[in-house]
């Protein structure tokens, strides 16, 4: 298989560390608030190709974190009036429910920063010790400029970005950083301020920085050198470059061998992003569509282009989708009685596979592998009827199935209620009530019952609730 990465910039074809295995190390979610579709798009991107890895037989060792400690929790939860912790370990456990939706398997580890903190020190500690880094007034920096490789994976050059540095304004200043011995320095510990969590440390309590916990979550649960490195492509710089930084300079050792980027999901051409208030949560959009035609869209582009979302596309995918299921569907309910095999349609299939691991292998084309999966059902719905040989229709729905499901596909139709359907039904009942039909009401009436759905007539008209 060939990756497209981004240290080198170019297609490589991997070649794992230790053979048959492969740690992977995905940058998780910020935990303050739901996810949006955006941090959906590495979730899935990734969790494909933990998926076809599997399917290529690899022992994969998956390892994404859930960064619970940052100023934004710290934030959301003085507004609630809560610990940090309270605002973290919900959105943990809801993001949890959202990846359960998009069918995105729980990662072998999902490490939390705040449990790790013994081993951010230690790394801290070593890192002080090699001259790396330097603690001023309770804040430990490291030194970007004793690490020789600065810049390698964002292809900067360490003095571009220090005159990038001195041409902004004074705000530093202001902020305190100017202790730094040099702007390009970085926070590895930052000193505990009123209302804050924190955490002792030989430099006073305090509480680590973003970027040195994944250096440590991915030692500790990969190892000093880890296959791949993913993640969005936003965080290629500065966060992905000061992790190289530091796990280089405290292990001695290169720190991943393959960096792997998803490019943006846009809205409106515009990267969809809290800051910008251009989102939609995952869990808001499961209540217009099934989760799965979320996962099928995300999938229709190649994970580096820029994805734009939009009502058009989502209902291209739906409908894409549809036609995949209906087709599994058929082949389902095909009554063959004849014996034996058909070779030349059997071929084909094996022709269809191939096709769809030559579009993986390329650097997970999965646009390319969804085509191949509609030509493959496309040849299916001509070739594969109740005059094939029944073991020859196993074969072509297990191949279907089984192409569907590396990428995270459910074959299985699956009836999703959707707020659209509850509504019409809602409206029915009203029709029905206007024709003076009670009985047919009462019948829609228990119907949503029996899925969950109470109905309260206010004077406002008919409200419903999920169960
Ligand atoms: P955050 O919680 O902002 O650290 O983001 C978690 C993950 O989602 C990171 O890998 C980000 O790069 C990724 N991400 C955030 N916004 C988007 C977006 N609009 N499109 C694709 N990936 C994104
Ligand atoms: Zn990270």
């Amino acid at each position: 298989m060939k990756i497209f990465n981004t240290l080198t910039r170019s297609k490589q074809e991997f070649v794992p560390i230790n053979e048959g295995k492969v740690g992977i190390y995905v940058c998780g979610p910020t935990v303050y608030d739901y996810i949006h579709i955006g941090n959906a798009r590495p979730m899935i991107v990734f969790d494909t190709l933990r998926r076809y890895l599997l399917y290529k037989g690899y022992d994969v060792n998956y390892v994404s974190n859930f960064t619970d400690v940052d100023d934004k929790i710290i934030k959301r939860a003085n507004e609630l009036g809560v610990e940090s912790a309270v605002v973290s370990e919900k959105y943990i456990a809801e993001c949890k429910k959202d990846m359960e939706g998009l069918n995105v398997m729980p990662a072998t580890t999902h490490p939390q920063a705040t449990k790790e903190i013994p081993d951010m020190i230690e790394m801290i500690k070593v890192l002080i010790e090699k001259g790396h880094a330097y603690e001023k007034n309770g804040t430990v920096y490291f030194r970007t400029r004793s690490f020789d490789g600065y810049g390698k994976l964002s292809h900067k050059n360490i003095d571009d970005l220090e005159s990038g540095h001195r041409a902004e304004n004074h705000q530093l200043k202001v902020s305190g950083e100017d202790e730094k011995e040099d702007p390009l320095d970085f926070v590895l510990w930052k000193p505990k301020k009123e209302g804050e969590p924190s955490w002792p440390s030989p430099w006073g309590d305090g509480r680590p920085g973003w970027h040195l916990e994944c250096s440590v979550m991915s030692k500790k649960y990969i190892g000093d050198v880890i296959d791949i490195h993913a993640g969005g492509e936003d965080l290629i710089f500065p966060h992905h470059e000061n992790e190289i930084a530091q796990s280089e300079a405290a292990n001695d050792t290169e720190f991943a061998r393959y960096w792997m980027h998803n490019g943006f999901l846009k809205i409106n051409n515009e990267k969809m992003s809290k800051s910008l208030g251009n989102f939609f949560t995952v869990r808001e959009i499961s209540e217009k569509y099934p989760l799965q035609v979320i996962r099928f869209f995300m999938l229709s582009a190649h994970y580096r282009s820029p994805l734009n979302f939009s009502a058009d596309l989502v209902e291209a995918s739906k409908n894409g989708l549809e036609r995949i299921l209906t087709a599994v569907e058929k082949l389902k309910e095909l009554k063959p009685a004849n014996e034996g095999n058909d070779p030349a349609i059997e071929a084909e299939l094996e022709n269809f596979v191939k096709r769809y691991e030559a579009a993986m292998d390329d650097d997970l084309n999965t646009a390319d592998a969804i085509s191949v999966i509609f030509e493959l059902i496309k040849y299916t719905n001509i070739n594969v009827t109740n005059d094939t040989p029944k073991a020859t229709v196993d074969k072509a729905l297990s191949t279907v199935e089984k192409l569907c499901d590396v990428l995270g596909i459910i074959t299985e139709k699956e009836e999703e209620l959707l707020d659209s359907d509850i509504e019409a039904l809602i409206n029915e009942r009203q029709a029905a009530r206007k024709a003076k039909d009670f009985a047919k009401a009462d019948e829609i009436r228990n119907k949503l019952a029996d899925m969950g759905i109470t109905l309260l007539d206010t004077r406002e008209g008919v409200k419903w609730k999920r169960a």
